[in-house]
């Protein structure tokens, strides 16, 4: 059977997320940020996080960690490159490290930008990728730890992924993504389609999460530095797609 998947809202803009197989029990929690909340979802859900997989160091992503090791024995996974920055971590992971999940194989993508070593898990069997603080619907991550080029380079390693795969999210950050988005492409009639079904979304206080790659390439700025209305817009037609990612990313933080 395929993998479950449930999202759930945590603190004021994190969600969790937690992943089950029914035949062995195991259960996977992305990301921890906020005790109280997972309490909640295991409880719903019925199902015991037996592992967590952590994305990257931030307090908002690992501070229930210790907490929930401790109520539920579970093991922690998390990037090598964070490992002294993430509380209770037990295996430490890098690129191409072998990790399995429920009989499952889990990639381990390394995508520094936000941070120094954010990771992402895709689980190429149930076409799926926890991408965290990388990619949001319409947005990327803040770059806090490293410059444009590196980011760049990590969101272009996501791209390769098919373009079916489903996107789980760090943050409910969409609606001021989207609204950005239009100042950057404000031709792209996929876009403007998006942004007002997201406005009624929000409004009603609905999740917005999770995306596809494939409706992100289609409407994430971020992710279409080879765009020739974006060039033409920005007026960077013959710039590299880094300089084109690294622009937008700088109209994003004053915007
Ligand atoms: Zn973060
Ligand atoms: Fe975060």
């Amino acid at each position: 059977m395929a993998l479950q998947i449930d999202q759930f809202m945590c603190r004021t803009d994190n969600f969790g997320v937690l992943v089950h197989d029914s035949r062995s029990g195991e259960t996977a929690l992305i990301d921890a940020p906020d005790e109280a909340a997972i309490l909640k979802a295991v409880e719903r859900t019925g199902w015991t996080p037996t592992v967590i997989l952590t994305t990257h160091h931030h307090q908002d992503h690992v501070e229930a960690n210790l907490a929930l090791k401790k109520k539920f024995g579970l093991k922690i996974y998390g990037p090598k490159a964070e490992a002294a920055k993430i509380p209770g971590i037990d295996v430490e992971l890098s690129e191409g490290s072998k990790l399995e999940f429920a009989g499952e194989p889990v990639e381990v993508i390394e995508t520094p930008g936000h941070t120094a070593g954010h990771i992402c898990y895709y689980f190429p069997k149930s076409h799926v990728a926890f991408v965290a603080d990388t990619i949001f619907a319409m947005g990327c991550g803040r770059l806090l730890e490293k410059p444009a080029p590196v980011m760049q380079h990590s969101l272009q390693k996501l791209l390769e992924l098919p373009a079916a795969t489903k996107l789980y999210c760090g943050h409910e950050y969409t609606l001021a993504n989207a609204r950005f988005a239009l100042t950057i492409d404000p031709t792209n009639s996929a876009l403007k389609e998006r942004a007002a079904t997201v406005e009624k979304l929000r409004a009603a206080d609905k999740p917005t999460l999770p995306t596809t790659l494939a409706e992100e390439l289609a409407t994430n700025p971020f992710l279409r530095w080879h765009d020739p209305a974006i060039r033409k817009n920005l007026g960077m037609e013959t710039a590299s797609d880094a300089d084109v990612f690294a622009e937008i990313r700088k109209r994003k933080d004053n915007f």
